[in-house]
Parts: structure tokens; C-alpha cells; sequence
């Protein structure tokens, strides 16, 4: 029997309620270490058929999944144990690396951990195409309505040799054309004759990668400062005989 008891000064329990690390009982020392402990996992997960992004990949989720990746990350931590998904508690042996007075074992201590798990929504790409609100791109045509509807009729007529129209959609002062795949749509508005701004904007993943969408504004006005029928005479001159001149 020691001659004089230890008292935690955070927490005023005794040594003889709980063991001591030095000055501190084990669970005031465990809360300074838990601070710097992982304690939230957030995950990219389609809201409409519940599949997870991972290691760039759409992905089927499973419990096991999760609970690999908390487990993962805790080891990185430099954590030793066993994450409950059920519970959500990382079930944990802290190595104090101090020794019983008694025994002259290690001091190990067990201890749980909250990990929460949390979720941001991000359409996969199979629930997106199939709901038909897959597009890349979109073209917006603005100004003169006859131009706006005769571009519309002329651009969707090209595009759906490429690729598929997802929608078209009147907007104030013009028409918004969502293009499935955008790989040809700057092509086929320069063929067309049609001047335009284009951006990008990061809107989530794709298998591989980012997905940009892009946008393509095309401005009609009244009078041409654009030509309005270029198609008939663009095209020619590649049919010029060889060696003629
Ligand atoms: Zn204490
Ligand atoms: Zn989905």
C-alpha cells in the first residue's frame, strides 16, 4: 500500500479509481491524445442508388467498405485496434508505454473513439445518364428569336449524328441545348459558322477522372454580325482541282 494517493488535477479522481500515467489519470491523458485523433470520414455518395467514389471509381457500398476505410485511415494515425460500423466507435488499446508498479506489464488501456460517418450527394454517372440528365455541355443560343430557333433546329439536327440531345430548354432571351457528349461541339459550331464563348466548370467525377462541363454561349443578333447561312458557302473549296492556279 502506497503511503500517499495520486489525484488527478483535471479531473480529481484517485489513483486508486483509475491508473495514472505520471501526473494524470489515463483518460484526462487519453483526451489530449484524442484531439489529434481522426474523427469524421466524409464519403461522395450518389444519392439515387447509393454507391460510393473511391480510389477514382464508382462503387458499390458495403459496410465493409466503410470500415476498411476507417480502419485504414486510424492505422495511419498510428492507431491500433477495431472500427464497430454498427456502433460507430473506433474500439481502440492505447499503449500508454508506462509500466504497472505491481506487475511490470505495460499499461494497456482500452478505449472507444466516435468516427462519424458522413455523406456529400454526387450523381453517379450510370444514375445520371439514365435519369436522361447526362449532359457535358451546353449550348445557350440568346438573342433574335427567328436566329435563335433557326440555330436550333440546324445544331440539334448536327449533333444528333454524334452524339444524343439530353434536353432542350427555352430560357428568357433564348434556347439552352444540353449536349451529351461534348467531344464534337466545338467542331460543329465552327463548321457551322457559329462564334461563341465557351467555359468550364468542374461539376463532379467521372471513372478516370474530373468532370468538366462545358458551356457554349452564342450570340445571335438581329442583324449579322454573324452570317446566318454560311453552310452554302463555306464548305467548297476543298474541291479545288490539284495543280490549277
Ligand atoms: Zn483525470
Ligand atoms: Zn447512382
Amino acid at each position: 500500500m502506497s503511503k500517499f494517493e495520486r489525484i488527478c488535477p483535471r479531473c480529481g479522481i484517485s489513483e486508486s479509481q483509475r491508473p495514472f500515467i505520471d501526473e494524470l489519470c489515463v483518460e484526462c491523458r487519453l483526451k489530449g491524445l484524442r484531439a489529434k485523433w481522426p474523427s469524421e470520414l466524409q464519403f461522395t455518395r450518389c444519392p439515387k442508388c447509393g454507391k460510393i467514389w473511391r480510389e477514382r471509381a464508382w462503387k458499390q457500398t458495403a459496410p465493409s467498405l466503410i470500415a476498411a476505410q476507417v480502419q485504414d485511415k486510424m492505422e495511419r494515425a498510428g492507431l491500433e485496434g477495431h472500427y464497430n460500423i454498427e456502433a460507430g466507435v473506433w474500439e481502440g488499446v492505447w499503449r500508454t508505454g508506462a509500466r504497472d508498479p505491481k506487475t511490470g506489464a505495460e499499461v494497456l488501456v482500452p478505449y472507444t473513439h466516435v468516427v462519424r460517418i458522413s455523406y456529400t450527394g454526387n450523381q453517379c454517372t450510370d444514375c445520371e445518364r439514365s435519369s436522361g440528365n447526362y449532359h457535358e455541355a451546353i449550348i445557350q443560343l440568346r438573342g433574335d428569336e427567328v436566329r435563335v430557333n433557326s440555330a436550333l433546329k440546324r445544331l440539334t439536327r448536327r449533333l444528333e449524328r454524334v452524339t444524343f440531345v439530353a434536353k432542350i430548354e427555352p430560357m428568357h432571351g433564348g434556347q439552352d441545348i444540353y449536349v451529351g457528349v461534348k467531344k464534337d461541339v466545338e467542331n460543329i459550331l465552327r463548321r457551322e459558322g457559329y462564334k461563341f464563348e465557351r467555359n468550364e466548370k468542374l461539376v463532379g467525377q467521372k471513372e478516370g477522372g474530373r468532370l468538366y462541363r462545358s458551356t457554349f454561349l452564342v450570340r445571335l443578333d438581329k442583324e449579322g454580325a454573324q452570317e446566318d447561312e454560311p453552310e452554302v458557302q463555306v464548305p467548297r473549296r476543298e474541291r479545288s482541282k490539284p495543280g490549277r492556279k
